[in-house]
C-alpha cells in the first residue's frame, strides 16, 4: 500500500477516518456471514459529496480503485474488496443525516449512510411510512438499498427501492456531483438518468443521497399464519387472497415444513403458530391506513376459506409477541439452519404461476443426488421470488453448491425467470449471470459501464469479471 494514497486519504477525511490496521480494516474485508474475505488498501470515511468525489480522484491518481460500502449486509459480496490489497473501501456510514423530511409533499432526502430503520422511524414521525422493509434493517444503508434495488418483504404491494426513489445524488467516476435530487413525482425530460444506478452495485456511481417518496401510515394490521397441502395450493390462495383483498396485501410468503420444524426446534422460543404438521405454510399481512375494521374482514374471508376446504388449519395473531413469533419462523430459517450445517442460499424468481413447477423441479434434484441435503425452501410468493435454500453438511458444500446452483439457475432459465431476483450479482454470480444473458443485453450493459466508468475505477470485478485496468482518456 502506497504511503502517499493514504496521506492524500487523510488530508481529505483527517487521520481518524482513514483506517489502515489489520484490526480497523477487518469488519469492512469481510461480509455478513464471514464466508467471503477480501484485503484493502484502507478504508476511507468521508461525510460529504465533496469528500466523496475528491477520494475517488485521489483513487484514479493511485490506480487504486473504489469500493463503496453501506451497512455491509449484502449477500453477495458486492461491497467486499478484493484480494489484491489496493482497492479502497469507501464507507459511507458517516454520510448519515436527515436532510429534508416533506409530510406535505410525501417525500423525504436522506444521505446515502442513513440506516433504514432510522428512516423507516423519521417517516413514521411526521405520520407517514417507508415502506421498504427486510431482515437487514437495523444495519442496511439508504445507498446500499439502492445501489442493490433492494426488495424486502413488501415487494408485492410497494415494489422494489426502485419504485421509491424520485431523485439521486451520484458521484460520477471522475469525481464529478451530480446533484440529482428532484423530488416530482412526474419527469418525461429524455432519459431518466437516475435509473441507471439503481441496482448498478456500485459499479457506475457512488450514491452520496437520495430523495425518496413517503406512503400513508397503515394503522391496522392482521397478520395471518394458513396450513396448506401443497404449493399448488398457496397459490390458489394467493389469487383468492388478491382478488378479495387487492393491495391490502402487503406480504405472502410460502414456508416449506421442513424449515418451519428447524426454526421451532433450534430458535429460543419460537413456536408452530398451529399445533399439528403440515406440508407448507402461508405467512400473510394485510394492512390499511384506517384504525379498525380490518380484522373483521380477514376473519369473514377465513371463515369462507375453511368452509370451503381451501386451507387445513390456520389463526390470526392476537398479540405483536404472536405476530414477532410468525416473522421469527419466517426470516429465523437460516439462522437455525446454521446451528447444525451450511445453507446454500439463492435468491431466483419466475413467474407466479411457475412457482410450484420449480420447486417440484428442485426437489426432484436434491433427492437424486447421494449426499444428505434438507430441502428449506421459503420465499416471497407474491412477487414469484423464491429461496429454494438446502442444509447440508459443512463437508459436502464445496462439492455440492455449484451443482445445485448450476441446476437451479438452468430450471430457472428455462422458465424465463431470473437468478437474481433481489440481492444482485456482487462477485460472486457475474459468471452464472454472463452464461445465461444474451448477448445483446450484455453488450448493452458493458457500453454503459464503459461510458461512465471507462478506467474501471469502481467496483471493478462486481456484476462483470475484472478486466485490466484501462487508463482514462485524456481530454
Ligand atoms: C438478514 C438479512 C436479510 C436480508 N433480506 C433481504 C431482503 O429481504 N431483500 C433484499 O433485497 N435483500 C436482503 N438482504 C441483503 C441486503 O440487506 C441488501 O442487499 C441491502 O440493500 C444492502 O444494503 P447495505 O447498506 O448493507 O449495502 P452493502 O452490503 O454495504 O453493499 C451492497 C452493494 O451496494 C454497493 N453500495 C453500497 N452503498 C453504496 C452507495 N452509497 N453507492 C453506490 N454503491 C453502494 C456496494 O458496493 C455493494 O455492491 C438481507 C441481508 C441480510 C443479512
Amino acid at each position: 500500500m502506497s504511503s502517499s494514497l493514504v496521506q492524500a486519504c487523510v488530508a481529505v477525511v483527517g487521520p481518524s477516518n482513514v483506517l489502515v490496521d489489520a484490526a480497523d480494516k477487518q469488519a469492512f474485508e469481510q461480509d455478513v456471514w464471514g464466508r467471503y474475505c477480501g484485503k484493502a488498501a484502507l478504508v476511507a470515511r468521508p461525510s460529504t459529496a465533496e469528500e466523496v468525489s475528491k477520494i475517488v480522484l485521489i483513487a484514479a491518481e493511485h490506480g487504486a480503485s473504489v469500493v463503496p460500502q453501506g451497512g455491509n449486509t449484502g449477500l453477495v459480496a458486492g461491497g467486499i474488496p478484493d484480494e489484491t490489497g489496493r482497492q479502497i473501501v469507501l464507507s459511507l456510514s458517516r454520510m448519515n443525516r436527515i436532510r429534508q423530511v416533506e409530510p406535505r409533499g410525501d417525500f423525504v432526502i436522506a444521505e446515502a449512510g442513513v440506516v433504514l430503520a432510522d428512516l423507516q422511524r423519521a417517516a413514521e414521525q411526521v405520520d407517514r411510512s417507508f415502506p421498504l422493509s427486510l431482515g437487514a434493517e437495523g444495519s442496511c444503508q439508504v445507498g446500499g438499498n439502492i445501489a442493490t434495488n433492494a426488495g424486502g418483504l413488501n415487494v408485492l404491494r410497494y415494489g422494489m427501492t426502485r419504485g421509491l426513489i424520485l431523485g439521486l445524488e451520484v458521484v460520477l467516476a471522475d469525481g464529478t456531483i451530480w446533484n440529482g435530487l428532484r423530488s416530482v413525482r412526474k419527469d418525461n425530460t429524455g432519459y431518466d438518468l437516475k435509473e441507471i444506478f439503481v441496482g448498478s452495485e456500485g459499479t457506475l456511481g457512488i450514491i452520496t443521497a437520495a430523495s425518496l417518496r413517503l406512503l400513508p401510515p397503515q394503522r391496522d394490521r392482521q397478520t395471518v399464519w394458513l396450513a396448506v397441502a401443497s404449493a399448488e395450493a398457496a397459490i390458489d390462495l394467493f389469487a383468492a387472497f388478491r382478488s378479495h383483498f387487492g393491495d391490502l396485501i402487503s406480504s405472502f410468503e410460502l414456508i416449506h415444513s421442513n424449515g418451519v420444524e428447524l426454526a421451532v426446534e433450534h430458535l429460543e422460543g419460537c413456536r408452530r403458530p398451529v399445533s399439528d404438521r403440515h406440508l407448507w405454510h402461508v405467512l400473510i399481512e394485510l394492512a390499511w391506513a384506517l384504525p379498525t375494521g380490518l380484522r373483521e374482514q380477514t376473519e369473514a374471508f377465513l371463515a369462507q376459506l375453511f368452509e370451503d376446504g381451501i386451507c387445513e388449519d390456520g389463526t390470526i395473531a392476537e398479540s405483536e409477541t404472536q405476530r414477532l413469533n410468525m416473522w421469527r419462523i419466517r426470516e429465523g430459517q437460516s439462522e437455525a439452519a446454521r446451528k447444525i450445517g451450511v445453507v446454500i442460499r439463492n435468491d431466483v424468481a419466475v413467474s407466479i404461476e411457475r412457482l410450484p413447477g420449480l420447486l417440484h423441479a428442485m426437489e426432484k434434484w436434491t433427492k437424486a443426488q447421494d449426499s444428505d441435503i434438507l430441502f428449506m425452501p421459503f420465499g416471497h410468493v407474491g412477487d414469484g421470488n423464491l429461496h429454494c435454500n438446502c442444509l447440508v453438511s459443512p463437508d459436502a458444500v464445496e462439492e455440492i453448491e455449484p451443482r445445485l446452483l448450476e441446476a437451479l439457475y438452468d430450471e430457472v432459465t428455462k422458465l424465463r425467470g431470473s437468478i437474481s431476483a433481489e440481492h444482485g450479482i456482487g462477485r460472486l454470480k457475474s459468471n452464472s449471470m454472463a452464461k445465461r444473458k444474451s448477448e445483446v443485453e450484455l453488450r448493452l450493459a458493458r457500453s454503459i459501464k464503459q461510458l461512465l466508468d471507462p478506467s474501471s475505477i469502481l467496483n471493478p470485478g462486481v456484476i462483470f469479471e475484472a478486466r485490466e485496468r484501462e487508463p482514462a482518456a485524456s481530454s
